[in-house]
């Protein structure tokens, strides 16, 4: 039986129990066949269980995009943020890049607002459609014009596994005047035309 967790809801707010997580890990290794006690592995539990707080560390991020400055401006564009995160299927990584787009409302978000916004969706047990979708909710809410997510992403279980597909998973997301085909047009072309000046604004 699943536990049906809304979205943001699915935060055990609770820290994660490490010396569990170590107990769990070893008895994995003798599933598969390991000596658990081998000097190479016998401190592997203890790294992922430390690995782990890290990368699943989004449930515990607050990232609200409070405001930064305002600004009459038309989209602005963040490029190539990177992120890492973990596929919910495979529990194996999946990463790149993801680009926002968004058109304010007399508010501007500071880049690093933006960056904390990806880190709490992403380090997390995720799949790069609803991350898409919930970066974009997220920002709209608070209060943009129009914003456009995409995100660029490869996935290790496609990757090492199954097909062995290498390609490059795309998705986007829009809201608001985004959903105008021109408006959107304008700045995906703005995102994928324009070079290195734009990834700092
Ligand atoms: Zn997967």
């Amino acid at each position: 039986m699943y536990q049906n967790y809304e979205d943001k809801d699915a935060n055990p707010k609770n820290p994660i129990n490490k010396r569990k997580i170590e107990k769990l890990l070893r008895q994995l290794l003798i599933e598969l066949g390991e000596n658990p006690d081998r000097e190479g592995l016998l401190a592997t539990p203890r790294r992922i269980a430390d690995m782990y707080e890290e990368i699943f560390g989004g449930y515990k991020v607050d990232a609200g995009l409070d405001v930064s400055f305002s600004e009459e401006t038309d989209a602005i564009i963040a490029r190539d943020i990177q992120f890492y995160s973990m596929c919910e299927h495979h529990m194996l990584p999946f990463y790149g890049k993801i680009h926002i787009a968004y058109i304010p409302d007399g508010k501007v978000f500071g880049i690093s607002k933006l960056v904390r916004l990806v880190e709490k969706y992403s380090r997390r047990m995720q799949i790069q459609e609803r991350l898409t979708k919930e970066i974009a909710g997220e920002i709209m809410e608070m209060g943009v014009k129009g914003v456009l997510v995409i995100i660029e992403g490869e996935h290790l279980c496609m990757k090492m596994r199954g097909v062995r597909n290498d390609s490059v998973i795309l998705t986007l997301a829009h809201r608001g005047v985004m959903e105008n085909k021109e408006i959107r047009e304008n700045a995906l072309v703005l995102l994928y035309n324009t070079k290195a000046k734009l990834r700092s604004v």
